[in-house]
């Protein structure tokens, strides 16, 4: 490939779990891929050898005096061909810069809106890991895809699987809605986390690291609470109504324990595609960073003889109560969702911290979710406020209880 085709990305959340992902898969391509932007929110220590590797233009801390920090520290060691910038701005400018090809979106939760919404209306391809930013202004961003022209592409590993078994229309932005293409229904699979089996009455006394412990996959802390609660499956099926214009009737909750099934679509012809794979998140990142050309991932090849055994189960609603909040939130519309998202991060930065038990996360959401008026979420402004209401009630319910 000639330099001149050399592509230029942003990942904001280099330091993460799916930023790393990101980083590995760009090396295995020099020919191709450069970075442009780094950022994190306030690990100097993990974003330095990151820089060092990939010599980004810039490197943005979201957190001030990490930024100088950083700097610092880039003078100290002779780095200086790459700028620190800081804070919020500096996301936005890096997220939205002239120069840059494809924006990896891979900051989490709420934080993640404004420049994932920025590369959005830059016209980029993005590629979307931040699900937590679409359950928030979902409306607004699909709007603003089809405004700018931006290719928003799902790296959340049950998205891109059935972003890969959706027709070819539905891949090129011109899908005229799933009955019209011969789609009846999507079937988004979930592991069912550490507690698929725990028994009832113990699942108040789980630990932070107890629910981090994901029997699959190796994830922030965040993300692997909600996969613990099965939040992370109500947030994507909010997510797959966005990205695939639909609702939720037609899609259809399946928990899969191995993980090797990602997703499928079934047609009007009774045809179910799949999409199947090592649990490993640079096949996601892979397709969509490539797309619509395959690249090596690094993931090795699946041993399908040694996996024997695909296993399926209804969802426990009982079990699992924010799986009902978040199919509520999304049949009610309107701030359901903002607030939902809200208050799930609130709950699970308490219950990370001691504060609360795992049983206790439904019962936040649910308060919150019964007790703020509704508003329609007509613009970011109205969302970033209903979010902060959200989160300040969320805090108050905790302190009272
Ligand atoms: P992580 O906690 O490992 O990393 C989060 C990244 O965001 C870090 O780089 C951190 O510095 C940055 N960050 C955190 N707070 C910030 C703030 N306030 N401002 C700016 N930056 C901030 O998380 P992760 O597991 O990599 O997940 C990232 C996103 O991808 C989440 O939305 C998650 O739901 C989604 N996702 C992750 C996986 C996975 O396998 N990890 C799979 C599917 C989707
Ligand atoms: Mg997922």
């Amino acid at each position: 490939m000639s330099g001149e085709s050399l592509q230029l990305i942003t990942v904001l959340g280099s330091t993460g779990s799916i930023g790393v992902s990101t980083l590995d898969v760009v090396a295995r391509h020099p020919d191709r891929y450069r970075v442009y932007a780094l950022t994190a929110n306030s690990r100097v220590d993990l974003i330095l050898p990151q820089i060092k590797a990939h010599q980004p233009r810039y490197a943005v801390m979201r957190d001030e005096q990490s930024a100088e920090q950083l700097s610092a520290q880039l003078k100290a060691g002779g780095l200086t061909d790459t700028e620190v910038l800081a804070g919020e701005q500096g996301l936005l400018d890096v997220a939205g810069a002239e120069a840059v090809d494809s924006v990896m979106a891979a900051i989490v939760g709420g934080a993640g809106l404004a420049p994932t919404m920025a590369a959005v209306e830059a016209g980029k391809k993005v590629l979307l890991a931040n699900k937590e930013s679409l359950v928030m202004a979902g409306d607004l961003m699909m709007q603003a895809v089809k405004h700018s022209g931006a290719t928003l592409l799902p790296i959340d590993s049950e998205h891109n699987a059935i972003f890969q078994c959706m027709p070819a229309r539905y891949q090129s932005g011109e899908g005229l809605g799933l009955a019209a293409e011969g789609v009846r229904k999507i079937l988004l699979t979930g592991s069912g986390g550490p507690f698929r089996q725990t028994p009832l009455d113990q699942l108040s006394a789980m630990t932070a690291d107890q629910a981090c412990a994901h029997p699959n996959w190796d994830m922030g802390r965040k993300i692997s609470v909600d996969s613990a609660s099965m939040m992370n499956k109500g947030l994507e099926l909010i997510e797959a109504c966005w990205l695939f214009d639909t609702g939720p009737e037609h899609i259809d909750i399946v928990v899969h324990p191995q993980s090797v099934i990602h997703s499928m679509v079934e047609y009007d012809d009774g045809s179910v595609l799949a999409q199947l794979g090592n649990p490993d998140m640079r096949t996601p990142i892979a397709h969509a960073l490539a797309f619509p050309e395959r690249i090596a991932s690094g993931v090795p090849s699946l041993d399908i003889i040694a996996t024997a055994q695909l296993d399926f189960e209804a969802p426990d609603y009982q079990r699992f109560p924010c799986l009902r909040l978040a199919t509520e939130a999304v049949k009610t519309g309107a701030t359901a969702m903002v607030v939902l998202n809200a208050a799930n991060e609130i709950a699970v930065q308490a219950f990370l911290d001691g504060r609360v038990c795992f049983t206790d996360i439904p019962v936040i959401i649910e308060h919150v979710l019964t007790t703020m008026p509704l508003v329609e979420p007509s613009t970011l402004a109205v969302v970033q406020e209903q979010d902060l209401v959200a989160r300040q009630m969320a805090n108050e319910h905790i302190d009272r209880t």
